[in-house]
């Protein structure tokens, strides 16, 4: 008999949430996570937005999946006190010539179910007077929670239900054998192998490096990931308040566009922009001659905005399935059965909303492994 029944490598939100959700069914469940403590990357790293589910193509895993985590979390953080607020947003058209593509963004987001208004130049002004804009969407849905108190949330179910979550625990080695996966670990020095019936690869950025440990060819499943930096610019406090709720421009290449948002600080940041790295190299500097360019991005939205009022503040790295350049592509979860491997999930190019997807990806996983 395998050591555990399921094994989740990586403790991500992703991972930490469909561990919550299996654990509640199964009593052998391991999480395994290489850092010192579960959320150090991706899921520490992004703008904290509870998306509404109104970009991504209708019937896309990435939209359905938007629109029902976005309505699980609503409810976990009520029920749970994490801090969270619905405090909407508009996409805003800043000249005429983006109108067109402001209406199709409405039709696509009603398209998936979000709930959208659109706006006059006028009505949108009354609700941010400092705003740039001849109309704009408004999206009573998004909103923001602390991406640290749902996966602290996410782990001590996971915990409370007798999962374990492993740190300092790397996945070096997945070997398929009759009925079970034999995994090799690597803690420190020290490298040890044990078996599990069921694997979930939830690895986030490294999850096509995972999937390849398996025997997957991953060039020719198409799972190799790019990997495309976001870094976040803070505005100094005396114009922290030009606006009060989340504010998007219409999206002119990849990515939603440099917007405005605020952190649990109080702070008014804007990002993310989008910049390719080198394949395989991770790098969250900040580059602080990006300012004048953030700002001009910025000035779309919001005119009053120089360089000087900018500070470098953070940045995340979103595993992405298409390379610079190409159209966007879905979340891969995938159970490997026609691979030769039942039991065996992989999670790949979980970029946004992956946070806001999180409670509807593990049950989707959960579904597939039933
Ligand atoms: C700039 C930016 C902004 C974003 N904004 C939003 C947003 O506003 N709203 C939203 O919904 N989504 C957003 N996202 C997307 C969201 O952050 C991700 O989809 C989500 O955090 C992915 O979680 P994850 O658990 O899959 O990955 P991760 O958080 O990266 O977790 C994967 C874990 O696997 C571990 N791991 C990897 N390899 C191994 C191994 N071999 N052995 C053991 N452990 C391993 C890693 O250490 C890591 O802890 C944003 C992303 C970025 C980059």
């Amino acid at each position: 008999m395998p050591d555990f029944e399921y094994t989740i490598i990586g403790a991500g939100v992703v991972g930490l949430a469909v561990a919550a959700e299996i654990s509640g069914k199964s009593r052998h469940v391991v999480v395994l996570e290489k850092n010192d403590k579960y959320g150090m990357e991706t899921s520490s790293r992004n703008s904290e937005v509870i998306h509404a589910g109104i970009y991504y193509p209708p019937g896309s895993l990435k939209a359905v999946l938007c629109i029902e985590g976005r309505d699980l979390l609503y409810s976990i953080c009520e029920q749970n006190h994490i801090s969270h607020d619905r405090c909407s947003k508009l996409i805003t058209a800043s000249n005429q010539e983006e109108l067109p593509k402001l209406e199709e963004i409405f039709r696509r987001g009603r398209e998936n179910g979000a709930r959208l208004r659109m706006l006059s130049a006028q009505a949108a002004s009354e609700l941010e007077p400092n705003i740039r804009t001849v109309g704009a969407i408004y999206s009573p849905d998004t909103g923001i929670l602390s991406a640290h108190e749902l996966m602290d949330y996410f782990y001590h179910v996971a915990i409370e239900r007798n999962a374990t979550v492993q740190p300092r625990c790397e996945v070096t080695g997945i070997q398929k054998r009759a009925g079970e996966y034999e995994i090799t670990i690597r803690e420190g020095e020290l490298e040890s192998s044990f078996t599990s019936e069921k694997l979930i690869n939830a690895a986030g950025l490294h999850s096509d490096a995972v999937a390849a440990l398996a025997g997957i060819d991953i060039d020719q499943a198409g799972y190799r990931l790019s990997f495309a930096k976001g870094s976040y610019f803070a505005v100094r406090p005396s114009k922290a308040n030009l606006v009060s709720r989340l504010v998007y421009p219409v999206p002119q290449n990849e990515g939603l566009g440099v917007h405005a948002l605020r952190d649990w600080g109080g702070r008014l940041k804007f990002g993310p922009d989008v910049e390719y790295l080198e394949q395989g190299v991770i790098d969250y500097s900040v580059d602080e001659t990006k300012a004048s360019a953030f700002a001009e991005s910025i000035r779309r939205i919001l005119p009053q905005i120089t360089a000087d009022d900018l500070m470098p503040d953070m940045s995340g790295i979103r595993p992405k399935l298409q390379k610079k350049g190409e159209p966007p592509k879905d979340f891969v979860i995938r159970h490997e059965r026609d691979r030769g491997l039942e039991g065996f999930v992989n999670l790949i190019g979980i970029d946004s909303p992956g946070l806001t997807a999180s409670p509807a990806i593990a049950r989707h996983v959960a579904g597939l492994l039933e």
